[in-house]
């Protein structure tokens, strides 16, 4: 089981959290659109391809497409932009892994209504990443607002879109925001999680904890960590979990700290039900 590092530190660049995950031993990281679009200010993308050649460290996911759905055609151009952007480079640097994310606010649209708006949409950019050999994980968020909400909602998406090039995220914030059932995680095809992200939470109730600034480093919430995981174990994931934290209170520390402590506290949590010979061997 290999751990990764989402880079959700407001303030660190791209080169701070790649020297810090190397450094304190996570396996791989997630990079986002932002950090890389500002890292190739003054970098070239051959020194990062260089980076992952000489590092053990080496790149889980491309982050993010957002508000993919009930867009219009300036919107939408943008995304299939990023996502020939984000294809481009994930080819450089050996990821192939793009997490997608449905849209916020779209109105009176049923379920039945976004999940044909859903599935219409990843079939057009899978068609596009297919080319680019690129695959995309669709990332529910358990916001009220957000148009894809839950698991079940998520999964019935992908199970009928079919494609070896789609599959979803399972972020255990976002799980546990809106109460997804772990009966329907039991259910999942590993094969179809493309990606995790493991955090914690305040414990507020249901709706109302919907902000990523209610993120706490994995053991310090409410959310049952345990369970999700013991699930993830028994359904047969091999994967990666990569621990994702936004919150005001962490971009006020260090990047260095932050990324240090954010290892210790996933990895504490991760090990018991996955064995820690593998994590540490970085074999598993
Ligand atoms: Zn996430």
């Amino acid at each position: 089981m290999k751990l990764s590092f989402n880079q959700t530190h407001k303030y660190s660049s791209l080169e701070e959290d790649l020297k810090y995950c190397e450094e304190y031993g996570f396996d791989e990281i997630e990079l986002r659109l932002n950090k890389i679009k500002e890292y190739l200010k003054n970098h070239t993308i051959e020194e990062l391809v260089m980076f992952f050649d000489t590092h053990r460290l080496k790149p889980y996911a491309l982050d993010s497409l957002e508000n993919v759905t009930f867009c219009d055609d300036i919107q939408y151009q943008q995304i299939k932009d990023d996502l020939n952007f984000l294809g481009e480079i994930g080819n450089k640097i050996g990821c192939h892994t793009i997490v997608v994310v449905p849209s916020f606010n779209v109105g009176d649209y049923t379920i039945n209504q976004i999940k044909m708006e859903s599935i219409r949409v990843l079939n057009d950019l899978a068609d596009q990443a297919e080319k680019m050999n690129m695959r995309l994980a669709f990332e529910f968020v358990g916001d009220p607002d957000c148009s894809v909400n839950t698991l079940q909602q998520c999964y019935d998406i992908i199970k009928k879109i079919n494609r070896e090039s789609v599959g979803m995220v399972l972020d255990f914030f976002h799980f546990h925001s809106l109460g997804s059932h772990i009966e329907e995680l039991k259910k999942v095809d590993p094969e179809k999680i493309f990606v995790v992200h493991i955090d914690d939470a305040d414990d507020f109730p249901r709706g109302y904890l919907k902000q990523d600034k209610h993120r706490r480093f994995p053991g310090e919430g409410s959310i049952n960590l345990d369970e999700i995981l013991s699930t993830l174990k028994q359904i047969g994931y091999e994967g990666t979990i990569s621990v994702e934290l936004f919150r005001d209170e962490y971009d006020n520390w260090g990047a260095e700290e932050f990324i240090r402590t954010a290892k210790i506290k996933t990895e504490n949590i991760v090990r018991k039900h996955f064995p820690s010979k593998a994590i540490l061997n970085n074999d598993g």
